[in-house]
């Protein structure tokens, strides 16, 4: 659906009835990004440079993208100087709402106590959890402030006990961060904010520069060229990094039935289409007529024309679809199909749908619970899998900060009683040194 002649703002629309499995599924395809070779090679080498160069490099590149030229250091460690968070008293309080219904979800995804079990008599096995010691924390930078992505990272961080939080966040042009990043990182005890984004941050954390300090993994959104340096210095197995997820252009998929309100239902799709032009909005339409259709349109068009970035709104809507199906099973059929970052319900009875959700980042359920809730203050985490990776992956949440242990612990008569197992696979894969573990202590047991 390109812009229409009309320059009205409207999505493409189709019927789950009357197209074939093949034309759905390329009406939902998201919009192609730039191949990922053509991606590392430009950020490959910035990774190199900083990685062999440190400070001077990774400065260099945050004059030349960020022409943040008056740059003379590119990290600013706690304690965190007050004249750097001065904040309008409605901002802190907003922060500290949203920073306590976040800690409040993600402390409650702790675990009570360490699993033990007795997998036969004598045989206990057991499996608890630590948190990760050294976490990089990416805050994308670009035109918008992003003090939400802080919280959502910093956050469960700090709540899963990781000893050093990093955060790294491209400054200003001139040579500043947005104060309100500095706030949370305060809030969540980071060590330092790293100046500097892209490939170069990336790397700064990955292998640690004279003032960047080395992390164990790197977490958070940003463009194609962020996502690419992360899937790359996570390859790499000298740097001893690993990655949250991969990550691309925010998406929304709203179900809506006859009794959903139009003008909500075009403020969700709107509040993600505004995000950017790479953006993907869908509309799943259940058993709704003309009139029905052309109200959610209408809406579409005349709060999308009232917007500041009504023009990142067009390029989005170009490429976003209304899909018109009959029964709310082939709506959730399609839904897990696509796996949305952020699924909208706004359908009869919302709540005894989600059973059948599958595949998506969060689920917002009912009329009264907009996705910007979630995007801020809710309490759930905004980091989501994008680009259908919530078939396979699962938001940033407290686990994403810690790392599970297993032990075993055996009494004699334990190791008695899977000893035979244990010798007999160990013969099987000719790996004599593992099954004479065993015998030398059942012989041992024996007084052989
Ligand atoms: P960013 O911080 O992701 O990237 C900025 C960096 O990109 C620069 O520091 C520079 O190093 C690098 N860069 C730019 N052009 C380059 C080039 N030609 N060659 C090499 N490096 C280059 O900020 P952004 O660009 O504004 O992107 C923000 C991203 O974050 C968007 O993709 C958006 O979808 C995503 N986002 C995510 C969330 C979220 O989930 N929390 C919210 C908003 C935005």
């Amino acid at each position: 659906a390109e812009k229409s002649a009309d320059g009205r703002i409207t999505m493409q629309r189709i019927n789950s009835a009357t197209v074939s499995e093949a034309e759905l599924l390329k009406a939902l395809q998201r919009p192609s990004q730039k191949s990922p070779e053509a991606i590392l090679k430009i950020v490959t080498p910035i990774i190199d440079d900083v990685r062999k160069n440190g400070d001077k490099a990774l400065l260099s590149y945050t004059h030349r993208f960020e022409k943040a030229t008056s740059l003379t250091s590119p990290v600013i460690k706690a304690p965190f100087p007050p004249e750097l968070m001065k904040l309008d008293p409605e901002t802190i309080k907003a922060i500290d709402t949203s920073y306590e219904n976040i800690k409040k979800f993600h402390a409650a995804q702790k675990e009570d106590k360490p699993l033990q079990v007795e997998t036969m008599p004598g045989v206990v096995c057991g499996r608890f959890s630590r948190p990760i010691e050294r976490v990089g924390l990416y805050i994308p930078g670009g035109t918008a402030v992003l003090p939400s992505t802080a919280l959502m990272l910093g956050v469960p961080a700090k709540v899963a006990g990781c000893k050093k939080l990093v955060l790294a966040s491209p400054p200003r042009a001139d040579g500043s961060i947005t104060p309100e990043i500095v706030y949370v990182a305060h809030k969540v005890g980071a060590e330092s904010i790293v100046l500097a984004g892209g490939a170069q941050a990336v790397a700064a954390m990955a292998y640690g520069t004279e003032s960047v300090s080395k992390v164990d993994k790197i977490l958070g959104p940003g463009n194609q060229f962020v996502t690419a340096a992360k899937m790359h210095v996570s390859n790499d197995t000298n740097a001893g990094v690993s990655i949250d997820m991969p990550a691309g252009p925010s998406e929304v998929l709203v179900i809506a039935d006859k009794d959903a309100n139009p003008a909500f239902v075009a403020s969700d799709l709107l509040s993600q289409a505004e995000h950017g032009v790479d953006s993907q909005v869908i509309l799943i339409a259940v058993d709704l007529n003309e009139q029905q259709l052309k109200a959610i349109d209408d809406e579409v068009h005349n709060q999308a024309t009232a917007l500041p970035r009504v023009d990142i709104v067009r390029g989005s809507i170009a490429h976003s679809v209304t899909v018109q199906v009959n029964t709310i099973q082939e709506a959730m059929r399609i839904s897990n199909e696509y796996a949305p970052e952020h699924l909208i319900l706004q359908i009869n009875d919302a709540a005894k749908s989600v059973d059948q959700v599958m595949n998506a980042g969060s689920v917002f359920i009912g009329e009264w619970t907009p996705e910007s809730v979630g995007d801020y203050s809710a309490g759930v985490n905004h980091s989501l899998p994008t680009y259908g990776f919530a078939k396979q992956y699962s938001g940033v949440n407290l686990a994403s900060f810690m790392k599970h242990i297993t032990c075993s612990n055996l009494t004699a008569e334990g190791l008695k009683n899977v000893g035979s197992a244990v010798m007999q696979l160990a013969k099987v894969e000719e790996l004599e040194a593992h099954r004479r573990a065993v015998e030398i202590r059942i012989k041992h047991m024996n007084g052989q």
